[in-house]
Parts: C-alpha cells; sequence; structure tokens
C-alpha cells in the first residue's frame, strides 16, 4: 500500500460517510418537520426550541417614522436609525455605528456589558441632526436584536436560556433582557423605549418581508445557523395566548440544535463535538455553519498527514491546532480557478506552513473542500425543504398558481461561499423538482436583521 494509495482511501472513506443522495435528504427533511411539529406541540418537545416569537405582524412596507435598532449578536454590535417613509416610501434614510465588544465584557458582569451598549446609544443619539427629534410629548423607539435563545413573555420581554458564541454571564441567565438594557438606558441617561425584542432570525424576516411580500422563512448561515419562518397561530398547540389577529405567528426555530439519525456523521464530526464547548448540541449547525466546516477539514488533513504521510515524513505541526483552518480560507481554496491552483498553494503555505505541495496534492484539497462544503450545503437545503413542507409550500395542491415563497437569507457562509451557496440552492431546487421550483426564490438581506429590528420596532409602537 503506498502512501497516497492510503491517503486515497481515506478521501474515499470520506465521500462515501459524507454522501448525501436525494433519498438521504429528504429522510432529513421528514425528520426536521417531525420536529418542528414536536416543538410546537410543548415546551421541550423536541430539540428543536420553536421558540414564539411574540411577532404575530410583520412590517407591511407602510411603516412611517424614525425608529432605532441595537443589535448585539456576536463580536460586533450595532446601533442603527432608519427613517420610514410610510406606504411607497421606503427606507429614506439610514445610518449605523459599529463597535466591537471587548472580551473581557463578554464574561464580565451584565450592567458592564449593557452599560457599554447604552452608551453607544446615548452617543448616537447625542450626535444626531435635530431633525430626528421625536415630537414633544414622544419618546425616541427601538427594536433590540439579541441573537441568544430567549424566552419571550412579549414582544418587548424575554429571559435568557443560555448564552452562545463566547458569552458568558451567568448572572444574565433567566433575567428580562429588556428589563436590563432599559436599566442601562436610564443610567446612561437615555430615554428610549423598547417596543421590541427579536433574535437574528426574526429581524431577517422583518427585513426581508418589507421590500417582498413572499418572504416567508429567515435563514441565517454565519458563524452559526438558524432559521424563522411564518407558523399559523392554531398549528401551535403550545401557544395558550389569545390567537392573533394576523392568524400567524413567527417562530424562531433555533434549528441549528437539530439532530436526527439520518444525518450523515464522520468520525471527524464525533470528535469535534466531543472536543466542543457544547457536546452533543448544535449538532446541525455544527454540520453545516460557518464556525466549522474548516475545522473540520483541518481533521480530515491532519488523520491523512498522520496515518498517510500527505504532506511528507513530518506531520504539519500547524495542523494539530484546532481551528487554525478557517472556512474563508477554505473557501478561497475551493474557489480557486488558477490552472496550478496557486490559491491553495499559497493557503497551504501561510496557514500549515507547508511549502512545495505538488499540484495533485492541491486538487485533493479542493476536493475535501468540495466534499465537506457539499454535504454542509445539501443538509441545509434538506433542512430548507423540511420548513417548506411544514409551511405546505413543498408542493402544488388544489388548483391556481402556488404561492410563491422567498427565503431571506443572512451570514457571510452564504454571502461569501459561492460555492456553498450555489450548492444549496441547486439542491433545494433538485429536492423541490424542477417545476415547483420555480416558485422558491433567495434573497440575500445582509444586515437585515438590524433594519428588521427598527421596522418591528416601528410596526409594535406604542403609538400606534
Ligand atoms: P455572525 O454569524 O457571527 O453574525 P456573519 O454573518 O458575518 O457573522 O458570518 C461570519 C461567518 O461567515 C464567519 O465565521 C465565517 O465562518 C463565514 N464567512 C465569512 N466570510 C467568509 C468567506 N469569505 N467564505 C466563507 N465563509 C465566510
Ligand atoms: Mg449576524
Amino acid at each position: 500500500y503506498s502512501r497516497w494509495a492510503r491517503a486515497m482511501a481515506i478521501v474515499r472513506e470520506l465521500e462515501e460517510k459524507c454522501a448525501t443522495p436525494d433519498s438521504k435528504l429528504k429522510q432529513v427533511a421528514d425528520a426536521m418537520t417531525v420536529e418542528m411539529h414536536a416543538g410546537l406541540a410543548s415546551e421541550g418537545g423536541s430539540k428543536l426550541k420553536m421558540l414564539i416569537s411574540y411577532v404575530d405582524n410583520l412590517p407591511t412596507g407602510e411603516e412611517e417614522g424614525v425608529y432605532y435598532a441595537l443589535d448585539l449578536g456576536g463580536t460586533n454590535f450595532r446601533v442603527l436609525r432608519v427613517q420610514l417613509g410610510g406606504k411607497n416610501g421606503g427606507i429614506l434614510n439610514q445610518e449605523f455605528m459599529e463597535a466591537t465588544i471587548p472580551p473581557e465584557m463578554m464574561v464580565g458582569e451584565a450592567d458592564a456589558l449593557f452599560d457599554y451598549i447604552a452608551s453607544k446609544l446615548a452617543k448616537f443619539i447625542n450626535d444626531e441632526e435635530q431633525k430626528f427629534n421625536p415630537t414633544p410629548g414622544k419618546k425616541r423607539e427601538l427594536g433590540f436584536t439579541f441573537s441568544f435563545p430567549v424566552m419571550q413573555t412579549s414582544i418587548n420581554s424575554g429571559t435568557l436560556i443560555r448564552w452562545t458564541k463566547g458569552f458568558s454571564i451567568d448572572s444574565m441567565v433567566g433575567k428580562d433582557v429588556v428589563a436590563e438594557l432599559s436599566k442601562a438606558m436610564h443610567r446612561q441617561g437615555v430615554d428610549v423605549h423598547v417596543s421590541a425584542l427579536v433574535n437574528d432570525t426574526i429581524g431577517t424576516l422583518a427585513g426581508g418581508k418589507f421590500t417582498d411580500n413572499n418572504v416567508a422563512i429567515a435563514v441565517i448561515m454565519g458563524t452559526g445557523t438558524n432559521a424563522a419562518y411564518i407558523e399559523r397561530a392554531q398549528s401551535i398547540p403550545k401557544w395558550h395566548g389569545p390567537l392573533p389577529k394576523s392568524g400567524e405567528m413567527v417562530i424562531n426555530m433555533e434549528w441549528g440544535n437539530f439532530k436526527s439519525s439520518h444525518l450523515p456523521l464522520t468520525e471527524y464530526d464525533h470528535d469535534l463535538d466531543a472536543e466542543s464547548l457544547n457536546p452533543g448540541e448544535q449538532v446541525f449547525e455544527k454540520l453545516t455553519s460557518g464556525m466549522y466546516l474548516g475545522e473540520i477539514l483541518r481533521k480530515v488533513l491532519l488523520r491523512m498527514a498522520e496515518e498517510a504521510a500527505f504532506f511528507g515524513d513530518e506531520v504539519p505541526a500547524k495542523l494539530k491546532v484546532p481551528f487554525v483552518l478557517r472556512t474563508p480560507e477554505m473557501a478561497a481554496m475551493h474557489h480557486d480557478t488558477t490552472p496550478d491552483l496557486r490559491v491553495v498553494s499559497s493557503q497551504l503555505k501561510e496557514i500549515l506552513e507547508v511549502s512545495n505541495t505538488s499540484l495533485k496534492l492541491r486538487r485533493v484539497v479542493v476536493e475535501l473542500c468540495n466534499i465537506i462544503a457539499t454535504r454542509g450545503a445539501r443538509l441545509a437545503a434538506a433542512g430548507m425543504l423540511g420548513v417548506l413542507k411544514k409551511m405546505g409550500r413543498d408542493t402544488a395542491t388544489g388548483g391556481g398558481s402556488p404561492e410563491r415563497t422567498v427565503l431571506a437569507m443572512d451570514g457571510g457562509l452564504y454571502e461569501h461561499y459561492a460555492e456553498y451557496r450555489k450548492c444549496l440552492e441547486n439542491t433545494l431546487s433538485e429536492l423541490l423538482g424542477e417545476d415547483y421550483a420555480t416558485n422558491i426564490g433567495f434573497k440575500l438581506s445582509a444586515d437585515g436583521s438590524g433594519i428588521g429590528a427598527a421596522l418591528l420596532a416601528a410596526s409594535h409602537s406604542i403609538y400606534k
């Protein structure tokens, strides 16, 4: 057995284990639909939390006035102001300010974090033109995008279930996020009313729907992944509140936590999960999202280096460092169109410090990128099919032409990883069948989540 043959055996095994034939994807989609039902039936009924957002009317496009948003969900946070022109007016004016959350604040005291956010809002408001001052007797209104799992208690209140994405402030868990923000704003001397508390999927859905009325699902494919969609209120057994006038309710699925025996898991995925901060959780996210794809690639390359001397006698030391190979660099290699794969060559040199790679080896690296990205993208498409099925929008029923459905998309993975995006979109078409697929569209809604929160503040204004 030559080294090369051994390396190729590892590649072929990976390919086999990552295979996602349509038949398997349909099983995944069906499992997603089943879990959605279970999560809607009772609290804790499924790995899918299916959180009730209290958003029962999405922006219509007729909202008018000046509204603010705070968007907190990762390392950066944004303050936004949008001026809405009313019917057919659209967004007349929009301005934002971005700030980085200092890492020590992610794990420090709740008051310090919220004071920091409130102080940025205070500065933003103090610096703005007079014309944005609210009419006397009225307060400014704000939508708060807070992209962590929250148990909502109303459109503008909810308690933090747990932190994710590197945040960890124990004293906040179980507390009302809006109450904490409001107290901090008070301390910072800003008088703003929080009219809506949402997460990024809900914001993206609202932002998408504002510009395209056919938007009914929002999917985030970024560092992590999540989805939200519009559900019929009568189809939510665990909802015991009054039926909303619209008859609809937006659900934040928290689909990153989806799990099914049909998911094609490899030894690399099991290792990655075991070594993660949240073993056993976010399994779907670990197969499909930007935080993990590059890390899976690293694990495969490491095994090839160790067991088949893929990079020569020495195992590159860098290859042993968790998360050195990030998804943007994986995408750059995957997208390499130079005949001699120069990008792959330079990435391997920069990241792993291996030089003089053969073209043959570089081709294999691209193949690995393709196997891993394809599996992720196809599974994400299967998840979308599951949601469409739950909504009854996966097939033409009855007479007439079916309703058009648009998915509002946000996240760096979807936005920048073209091979991933193409594969995802093509797979969904393939699963739906060519004829019906023409009723489904994708709409990139970059930063829609912040604007969406401002729009939701408008549609849930206390002055309406
Ligand atoms: P977040 O999900 O934290 O809100 P983004 O939506 O900006 O942030 O997504 C950032 C993620 O998108 C990164 O963690 C990375 O995995 C992925 N990403 C960003 N740029 C690229 C790229 N060029 N190619 C592939 N993935 C990318
Ligand atoms: Mg984001």
